[in-house]
């Protein structure tokens, strides 16, 4: 670490020069040419929706993931509420998530009138911690939603072991970690349903759109229906054989994804090996630094996982240091980190709170781990300058601050 600043270098906060002239987000797209011009080339075309790029998509992201079936949807909340919907949640039923999380990952139980309950989570990877999932479960329980937090992948070994034991669907919400791997084997073919989404902070983007990959085709049978106001077949389907009758079979939504988002999806597909090694080199540059910073925790990886990285949220050690989180934060924006933080737990919210009367403190280690948490920028197109930069302005800003 070549730049370490010196500790009586002024914060930008208290009217020093900023580490960096302008922003550095937390997340951003990329897109190029190729990119540009795939999308092009269907605003010229027939099909704007539900034409050839829907299926050419799926089919591309159903191999690179490893998994019979893909089933493209308008969003990754979207691709929640349809996993929600086929693994047959309804009123009455609870499906035990995590609180760590963005809240849609929750959310998609109340859009099927079932009832969130949630779990708290382990102290090194902030997944779901399986001893207080076997804890949550009843006789309502009829689901588990992981969440791959940061994008390492949850501890789906145990969490499956659980749902065999007691019948309930196993659904990994993989919003962070399209490329994650555990024990080898891509996420995505080891719950009985798991969800993307191409929101353009995410690996993959194409503006907003989601996924569910599963290996059972009576799923994804439904999830293509779910999307589709419930109705049997395609309209591409019945212009092909010639067909005007149709029924709808269960009550669905208009949750289709374009062919215009497709095509960007295809084309961002083939970047997707290539940002994830720069990812998880970012990542790699980062937890090196890290180690000459006691008050940082950084993230923790598990022996046989490879995380993909969509976040890298440090832990302050505040038991090191002068100020609190939000003067912390603060510092590091005026210095131009685009820094934030994932996530205010599910169970602060005063939605949450009001319905199902959560006061704080019913989740201690997803309580104390928001207290700390900060996540750095965090993004493929990131230059080794902006790497660098990071590392001198959380240096910066925590050596200030260290008692
Ligand atoms: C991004 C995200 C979602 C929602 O995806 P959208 O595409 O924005 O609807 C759900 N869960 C998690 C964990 C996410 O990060």
């Amino acid at each position: 670490m070549s730049a370490t600043p010196t500790r009586l270098e002024t914060l930008a906060i208290k009217g020093g020069p900023p580490v960096r002239e302008a922003l550095l987000p937390y997340g951003r797209q990329s897109l190029d040419e190729e990119d540009i011009q795939s999308v092009v080339e269907v605003l010229k075309s027939d099909w704007l929706t539900t034409g050839p790029k829907v299926a050419e998509f799926e089919e591309q992201f159903a191999e690179w993931v490893g998994t019979k079936h893909a089933v493209s949807v308008s969003s990754g909340t979207a691709a929640l509420h349809a996993a929600a919907f086929a693994a047959g949640l309804k009123s009455g039923d609870e499906a035990v998530t995590t609180p760590m999380t963005f809240c849609a990952t929750a959310n998609c139980v109340l859009y099927q009138d079932a009832t969130p309950v949630f779990a708290d989570v382990s102290a090194d990877t902030l997944n779901l911690d399986p001893d207080k999932v076997r804890r949550k479960i009843s006789s309502r329980t009829k689901a588990l939603i992981a969440v791959d937090y940061s994008g390492h992948p949850a501890d789906l070994v145990e969490l499956r072991a659980i749902a065999e034991r007691d019948g309930l669907v196993l659904i990994e919400d993989a919003c962070h970690a399209l490329g994650a791997e555990h024990f080898g084997k891509k996420v995505g073919g080891i719950a009985d349903m798991t969800v993307f989404s191409f929101h353009p902070v995410k690996h993959l983007t194409t503006g907003e759109g989601g996924m569910v990959t599963t290996d059972e085709a009576k799923l994804a049978e439904t999830l293509r229906q779910f999307r589709n106001h419930g109705i049997s077949s395609e309209a591409r389907q019945r212009q092909a054989s010639g067909q005007w009758f149709y029924e709808m079979v269960l009550l669905g939504f208009n949750y289709r994804l374009t062919d215009i988002a497709c095509a960007l999806g295809i084309s961002q597909l083939r970047k997707l090996e290539s940002n994830l090694a720069r990812r998880r080199m970012i990542a790699a540059q980062y937890t090196s630094a890290f180690r000459e910073l006691p008050a940082v925790m950084a993230p923790v990886v598990r022996d046989g996982m490879n995380p993909a990285w969509h976040l890298y949220p440090i832990r302050l050690r505040l038991e090191l240091l002068s100020a609190r989180r939000p003067e912390i934060f603060q510092a590091l924006r005026a210095e131009n980190l685009g820094v934030n933080v994932h996530y205010v737990p599910v169970h602060h919210h005063p939605y949450y709170r009001e319905q199902f009367g959560y006061q704080g403190g019913e989740y201690p280690v997803a309580d104390d781990a928001y207290e700390r948490l900060i996540s750095l920028p965090m993004f493929h197109a990131m230059t080794d300058q902006d790497v660098k930069d990071v590392i001198a302005a959380v240096s910066k800003v925590l050596n200030f601050f260290s008692r």
